[in-house]
């Protein structure tokens, strides 16, 4: 994965509206973080096989008037230098305004790929209305309407087309490993805590998109790669302090990375925004540890508080309980060592195999424990489990009446195998089949 569609254009012309077609029903299959808000901004688009971030910038434009012009400039000034591709949307029922020329400006000179949608296209005659905007300059104008979905398959057909497979590939054979969170929890303070005087690089290579630095490091003996798409070993804060900027970044991070190391400061807390980049990890089937820096500033502590802390944390990212979480000091390279073991246990559960006899031995006796109940009269038996060959945990569940197992049921299952086989800090896919 790695490709990011970012939508632009101003107030009122659909963004959302559109965004939300994109992702449409797919964002109820995955569960939700119990922390998290229903108002989302960023999602995953899945066309034809290809898998893609959809990001609507106009969530991130504070409401407030004055601010409001030199946000949505910064805004798309930031998405074209982060995205893959730029969705230009625009709104039929008003034509083309002031503000649409200045975005179509910027647009125009930037390097990537720009599709113009003309949103609200929900009858012929604004279709033909439509045409009006090839005034804009861009080479393709996709007449479209969020609200009904017309339209909208032209649109993801010509997406997935800029989506070039070789994004997918991976060197296979070094844990990637990448440190997230918002500005200022101590990120590249952790970084170099990992890395000190960067005597331990190996090498730089070039990360899947244009701006982010893969570095090869030899660490306490363990080999491993350093994503760096925050670009926080060199520093620009131009950006940082924006919610859209680290979120795009975090998203990239994400995708690149086999294991993420969320950082959260002791003195804030777990937020929002950490939970949306969890919940975007867990969809993707990343591992993830969350890193509580600056325990130093925690005064008073005693056992309690870090399990108070852990508690408090891991009710946020409930169902998604087996996470790792340690309480770290940047600062005073306090189990800096540990974190960076723990990252490479959780690599390790990640690409862990359960042979089939081990798995049917625990899980055969766990469904005997505790059988599935009956749901409609529907008798449902388990009779066999196999771990697929995916390269991310998935077991399959051969079943009678496979559609009858419900969640508090599979909620049984995942979590008698994380007791028995140690997947911690990695999401599990569970598949129900009938043979
Ligand atoms: P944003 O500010 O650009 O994110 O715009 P919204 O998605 O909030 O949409 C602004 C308004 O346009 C809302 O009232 C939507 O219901 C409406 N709208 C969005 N897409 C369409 C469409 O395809 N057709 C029509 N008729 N209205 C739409
Ligand atoms: P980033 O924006 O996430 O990369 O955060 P920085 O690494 O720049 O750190 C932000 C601020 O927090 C700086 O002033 C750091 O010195 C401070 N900081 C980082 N880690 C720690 C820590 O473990 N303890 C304390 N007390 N301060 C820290």
């Amino acid at each position: 994965m790695g490709f990011t569609v970012a939508i632009v254009g101003r107030p009122n012309v659909g963004k959302s509206t559109l965004f939300n077609r994109l992702i449409g029903e797919r964002q109820a299959i995955v569960h939700d973080f119990s922390g998290v808000t229903r108002d989302r901004h960023y999602g995953i688009c899945e066309w034809n096989g290809k898998i893609f971030n959809v990001i609507d910038t106009g969530g991130f434009v504070p409401r407030s008037e004055e601010v409001f012009e030199k946000a949505i400039r910064s805004q798309v000034q930031i998405a074209i230098d982060e995205a893959s591709l730029l969705l230009f949307v625009v709104d039929i029922t008003t034509g083309i305004t002031d503000l649409d020329l200045e975005m179509a400006n910027m647009l125009r000179r930037s390097p990537k790929k720009v599709l113009l949608v003309a949103n609200k296209a929900d009858n012929a005659e604004r279709i033909y209305e439509s045409s009006e905007f090839y005034a804009l300059g861009f080479e393709e104008l996709f007449p479209l309407s969020s609200i009904s979905g017309s339209g909208t398959g032209e649109l993801l057909d010509a997406v997935a087309k800029e989506i070039s497979e070789e994004v997918n590939q991976e060197d296979e054979s070094v844990p990637k490993i990448a440190i997230i969170g918002q500005p200022n929890v101590g990120k590249s303070s952790l970084l170099n805590a990992f890395v000190g005087e960067e005597r331990n690089i190996v090498t730089n290579i070039a990360g899947t998109t244009r701006d982010s630095i893969h570095t090869r490091y030899k660490l306490f003996g363990k080999d491993l790669i350093l994503v760096d798409t925050a670009g926080i070993r060199k520093k620009g804060k131009v950006h940082e302090d924006l919610e859209f900027y680290s979120v795009i970044r975090a998203i990239k991070s994400v995708d690149e990375a086999d294991v993420c190391i969320l950082v959260l400061d002791a003195t804030v807390g777990i937020e929002a925004q950490d939970l949306t980049i969890l919940a975007q990890a867990e969809k993707k089937k990343k591992g993830v540890v969350i890193a509580v820096n600056k325990w130093d500033l925690v005064e008073n502590k005693t056992t309690m508080t870090s399990k108070e802390f852990e508690d408090r944390i891991l009710e946020k990212t409930a169902p998604f309980r087996d996470i790792p979480i340690l309480f770290i000091s940047a600062l005073d390279k306090t189990r800096i060592h540990r974190l960076l073991d723990m990252a490479l246990e959780v690599y390790d559960n990640r690409k862990k195999r359960i042979p089939t006899s081990e798995l049917n031995e625990v899980m055969l006796e766990a469904i005997e424990r505790h059988h599935p109940p009956s749901i409609k009269g529907k008798l449902i038996k388990i009779k066999y489990v196999t771990q697929l060959p995916t390269p991310t945990p998935t077991f399959a569940f051969f079943t009678s009446n496979a559609k009858y197992v419900r969640s508090p049921y599979k909620n049984y299952l995942e979590n008698r195998l994380r007791e028995a086989f140690d997947f911690k800090g990695v999401p599990i896919i569970m598949v129900f089949r009938e043979k």
